[in-house]
């Protein structure tokens, strides 16, 4: 992965192009998150486009984009929902309490955040941490389909029913999670939202054993 300079990290130097401040613009980010803003080469394009992105709504509110993190092309991808409070503040994906939990489960299959791919189906927190919207989910596809082309993953575990949506529009998250399903080559999995586990304990064994598939699926021994 090639360290860029990252649209997340780097002060405007146009005050035309946003009006948020120098020092806002600059998260102050625990150093074991530090890696996590490294951009691959493929990505930077993408990044800087998500980082001026006026297409929905959620640019007037957002302190910054979250575009993802991980390296491109890496064999497993996951897409959750949207940002939070946290990574609203820092830029990247996942680092709240859900965040927490997400590192427990992909250190049960021997995996960290650092070689997997992370994403969210918008770019931008909803305010008050709403669900994203149609529209907005609309807005940002394009960004995710480049993602999922640039990433070209083996696995993409879908994190909470928005994302889930994009491949099984018709199902319902409690019936089938954890049962991948072969798409365009490879396979998509569709899991609870770690959120989900933190509100409802009882989802945590749950999303543990649909992680445990993982490896298997990666060494296509299914
Ligand atoms: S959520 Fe996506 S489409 Fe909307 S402003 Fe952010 S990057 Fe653009």
């Amino acid at each position: 992965m090639t360290t860029l300079a990252n649209p997340r990290l780097t002060p405007v130097s146009d005050p035309q192009r946003s009006p948020v401040p120098d020092d806002i613009r600059r998260p102050v980010a625990p150093a074991a998150l530090l890696p996590l803003y490294e951009v691959p080469a493929g990505c930077a394009t993408t990044y800087e486009e998500i980082a001026d992105c006026p297409a929905c709504v959620l640019a007037k509110t957002r302190s910054r984009t979250v575009p993802g993190s991980g390296p491109a092309p890496c064999d497993l991808m996951f897409i959750g929902e949207a940002p939070g409070q946290r990574e609203d503040e820092l830029g990247l994906p996942f680092v709240g309490r859900s965040g927490q939990f997400l590192d427990d489960l992909l250190a049960s299959i021997g995996r960290s955040r650092t070689d997997v791919y992370v994403t969210n189906v918008v770019k931008c927190r909803p305010p008050a941490n709403r669900d994203p919207n149609p529209e907005e989910i609309a807005a940002c596809r394009d960004y995710l389909d480049r993602q999922i082309a640039l990433v070209a993953p083996r696995v993409i575990a879908t994190l909470g029913r928005f994302s889930m949506a994009k491949w099984f529009p018709a199902e319902r998250i409690s019936q089938i999670h954890g049962r991948a399903v072969q798409r365009d080559g490879r396979w998509i999995v569709p899991m609870y939202h770690p959120a989900a586990a933190l509100r409802d304990g009882s989802l945590r064994a749950v999303m543990k054993q649909d992680f445990a598939q993982i490896p298997s699926l990666l060494a296509g021994t299914v």
